[in-house]
């Protein structure tokens, strides 16, 4: 039982397990508490104690014990796991894969000076990281230029052009796996596979491309430990992550190897088995939720086989993608948020805004807060079927 004090803003009582009536609920980011319940049965296994004189120098990621045993570790995850082939492939590690994207499109869009500069592109809807991240940067190399099918059809791709393309799959926001919609000698390929994880989908085949991104955030669900992996364009990426943060912490090497260590000390048999069953509770709240409004629909996937649990198994993606269907409601962020439901607007992922994202992953007074909320939606008035 938490104490009092630390009840979340919507929750009061001794246990803190009153939710007060009609308080607002964030279904925004995707904080990926859901496995907070499972590392506070690790507690003590995961734990790590640093004395002030210990790990003080700088961190060079192939100088130390640490860094060798952290990429032994992440290889046997994704072979345990088999989302990812790593044999022969560099692994480099960044400050999340936030850091490793804005390193891998650097490296990649390293052109002659007087070629113009290459194109980012993605499929709609896309992780808007990637647009933001390549305004904020400005670079003279690189220039976000929308969606992917559309360069496709365009008089613009004209096979010169250097273009990067980040796949997202699965995708955030809308779960499915993806693949590259551009080709040609032109064309370099990021894959961010920061889902690609048994909690949200059906392990199909392991990732083996050029570039792959993978994120802690999402593996053991601690996103503020900054952490991700890459593979290849190695020397640019790490010259890269060396001049904007001269490496990842020490501490926060170590802190990964150890819960990474819990992670694949019985093949992620716990931690997948409990974060998959999570969020199949959830979808199943959910879809049931949804099948009775003909007003909001969610996102359809088909059930494929998993190679790491053995079994034909459903999508059970991080983020609802919603769709408003009646054709007055233009504004999908906006109408829930008026019944307090703070999402992701459809617009910020490139899409139109007659959709909007929830977040799915949050902890768990989150997600009976966000249900509480959408029962009350959706069976408001002429809504309900
Ligand atoms: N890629 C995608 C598709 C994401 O959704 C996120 C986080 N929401 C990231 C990358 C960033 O991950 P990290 O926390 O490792 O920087």
């Amino acid at each position: 039982n938490k104490p009092p004090c630390e009840c979340n803003n919507c929750y009061t009582g001794n246990d803190c397990s009153l939710l007060l009536q009609d308080c607002p609920v964030d279904a925004n980011s995707g904080d990926p508490l859901f496995l907070e319940p499972f590392w506070m049965r690790q507690a003590e296994r995961s734990a790590v104690l640093v004395s002030g004189w210990h790990r003080m120098s700088y961190i060079y990621q192939d100088g130390t014990s640490v860094s060798k045993e952290l990429e032994k570790v992440i290889r046997k995850l994704h072979g345990v796991v088999g989302n990812a082939i790593t044999e022969n492939r560099f692994v480099i590690f960044g400050s999340g894969s936030t850091q490793l994207l804005a390193a891998a499109v650097h490296a990649l869009s390293f052109i002659e000076s007087s070629s113009p500069p290459a194109r980012l592109l993605a499929s709609v809807p896309f992780y808007a990281m990637y647009k933001e991240q390549a305004e904020f940067f400005d670079s003279a190399h690189l220039k976000f230029e929308g969606d992917a099918f559309a360069w496709k059809k365009s008089e613009d791709s004209d096979n010169v052009t250097q273009v990067i393309e980040v796949v997202t799959s699965p995708n955030n926001p809308d779960g499915m796996l993806k693949r590259a919609v551009l080709q040609g000698p032109n064309v370099k390929t990021v894959h961010d596979y920061a889902y690609y994880w048994p909690y949200f989908s059906p392990i199909t085949v392991p990732a083996d491309e050029d570039l792959s991104l993978f994120s802690l955030s999402k593996t053991t669900g601690h996103a503020g430990s900054r952490f991700g992996t890459n593979l290849s364009v190695y020397e640019k990426m790490k010259r890269y992550v060396t001049l904007s943060s001269m490496g990842v912490s020490r501490v926060t090497q170590l802190q990964v190897l150890e819960l990474l260590k819990v992670v694949v000390s019985d093949g992620g048999d716990e931690i997948f088995s409990f974060g998959y069953e999570t969020l199949k509770k959830r979808w199943d709240t959910l879809n049931k939720i949804f099948s009775m409004s003909n007003r909001f629909s969610l996102q359809t996937t088909k059930p494929e086989y998993c190679n790491y649990f053995k079994k034909v198994r459903d999508f059970t993606p991080s983020y609802a993608w919603v769709k408003c269907e009646r054709v007055e409601d233009t504004n999908c962020y906006e109408i829930f948020r008026a019944a307090k439901i703070t999402g992701r607007s459809g617009k910020v992922f490139g899409s139109e805004e007659r959709f909007v994202r929830l977040s799915l992953i949050r902890s768990q007074d989150d997600f009976d807060h966000l249900i509480d909320m959408l029962k009350k939606l959706v069976s408001r008035g002429a809504d309900f079927i």
